[in-house]
């Protein structure tokens, strides 16, 4: 992909973001890993006015390209995620709100459904709380993201990641979905919990869920 195809990747993602109701205003920020840099969305502009031309290009130290916009004030976590997670190729960063609704509560999600398994495994920790921006903040999120795809930010939010915006996107929905039904079931009674074992059976399934990548409708076999 150009760098301009993938400006328009960032835009675009972050426009789902606002439709699947996972950011309002300017909460959140997402980016991809370009080359030893990173691609951002701009610090403080409305999802809704956002252009290709307003994404933020960082290099390693999280350097901007000359007349850039201001890089989100979570660039730092972006790309120390980068730094430190090669499997990851898009972060995305919301404030959804029922994860955030237990980021509040500084508790982690548990294995009360299945699909935690889209974080990777259970539990999705919740990070140690730090003001926004801070390197602190993104010290306890690479510690809390340890061998997930997701963790909570303790009253603030969620962080995802993937091998492209697709999967971080998908992740953070998925996580979201799964706080809200954590949230009800715990209002309701006390939610019964999967074993790790059974977990770990599901994300064994999960590695063969779907439709094979090396088969197309259309193939012969
Ligand atoms: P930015 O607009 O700077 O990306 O900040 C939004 C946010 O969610 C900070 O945590
Ligand atoms: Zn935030």
């Amino acid at each position: 992909m150009t760098e301009e195809a993938l400006r328009e990747a960032v835009v675009a993602a972050a426009r789902k973001l606002v439709a699947a109701g996972l950011a309002h205003g300017t909460s959140g920020n997402v980016s991809v890993r370009v080359g030893g840099g990173l691609l951002i969305t701009p610090s403080g502009v409305p999802y809704e006015e956002l252009a290709a031309s307003d994404i933020v290009r960082l290099d390693e130290a999280g350097h901007p390209a000359s007349g850039s916009r201001a890089p989100s004030s979570e660039w730092r976590m972006h790309r120390d995620i980068y730094a430190s997670r090669e499997e990851a190729f898009a972060v995305v960063h919301t404030h959804s709100l029922h994860a955030t609704a237990l980021a509040c509560l500084r508790e982690e999600l548990p294995a009360v459904h299945y699909m935690v398994a889209a974080a990777g495994g259970a539990p999705v920790r919740c990070a140690g709380y730090a003001t926004f921006g801070t390197a602190e903040l993104s010290a306890q999120v690479l510690q809390a993201l340890e061998g997930r795809r997701a963790c909570l930010l303790a009253n603030h939010g969620l962080v995802t990641i993937g091998a492209d915006l697709r999967e971080a996107f998908r992740v953070a929905q998925e996580i979201e979905r799964v706080a809200e039904i954590y949230l009800l079931a715990r209002a309701a009674g006390r939610p019964n919990l999967l074993t790790d074992k059974e977990m770990a059976q599901v994300v064994k399934q999960f590695g063969s869920y779907g439709q094979p990548e090396t088969h197309s409708p259309s193939s012969a076999d």
